[in-house]
């Protein structure tokens, strides 16, 4: 039997196709949500609406953003010789957790997993290799995941970077192995940056 009518069944099945949302938790914000005030109803919805329409990708680390330029590529107090590569914007945000961090970053999206049939053309490989061609670079960080996945894009990048003779570094395993950055205490993504090694 149809409870609660067409509409609010709808949001529940949207909020239960949110990741990590299951049936009980999704009912439980559909009703939270119908009983907000109305206006933070709406402020909710238009921030959803406005996030989707106007992110974007950062034309220079690929990092979401809604600006042409990210707020981190177009600092000037960042240093632009060193970037960090990262497989996602959550790795980049764990990184600027820790307020450590001077240089500016490269967005991978993703990883190169022949398993799930990605390749070396399916992240933002390309865009980085033309980025280091392009600018003055004097370290590049492979900050990619312990994952097997991780450790082999990292090896990848290497090779693909070394004839350029630009300093390649790879975060030090203080990582845990398959570990997800963006999970990892600041004190350990510190320590792992601190003791990054020549690859
Ligand atoms: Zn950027």
């Amino acid at each position: 039997m149809d409870v609660y009518g067409g509409q609010v069944n709808k949001l529940i099945e949207e909020l239960s196709g949110l990741p990590g949302i299951g049936g009980k938790t999704a009912q439980r914000l559909a009703f939270y949500i119908i009983n907000m005030p109305e206006e933070r109803a709406m402020s909710l919805s238009g921030a959803i609406a406005d996030a989707r329409r106007n992110v974007r990708y950062c034309k220079c680390c690929y990092t979401i953003t809604d600006r042409e330029e990210c707020p981190i590529c177009s600092s000037p107090s960042r240093d632009h010789k060193l970037i960090m590569v990262v497989e996602t914007p959550r790795d980049l945000a764990a990184y600027e957790r820790t307020g450590q961090y001077q240089g500016v970053y490269h967005v991978l999206h993703g990883v190169i997993n022949p398993a799930m049939g990605i390749g070396a053309n399916d992240i933002r490989l390309k865009e980085l290799i033309l980025r280091l061609e392009q600018q003055d670079v004097k370290e590049l960080i492979i900050a990619t995941n312990s994952s097997v996945e991780g450790e082999a894009t990292a090896m990848y990048i290497s090779k693909l970077v070394k004839p350029s003779g630009i300093k390649t570094t790879r975060i030090a395993s203080g990582v845990p192995v398959g570990g997800d950055l963006e999970c990892i205490d600041e004190v350990t993504l510190l320590r792992a940056l601190e003791g990054r090694i020549m690859v």
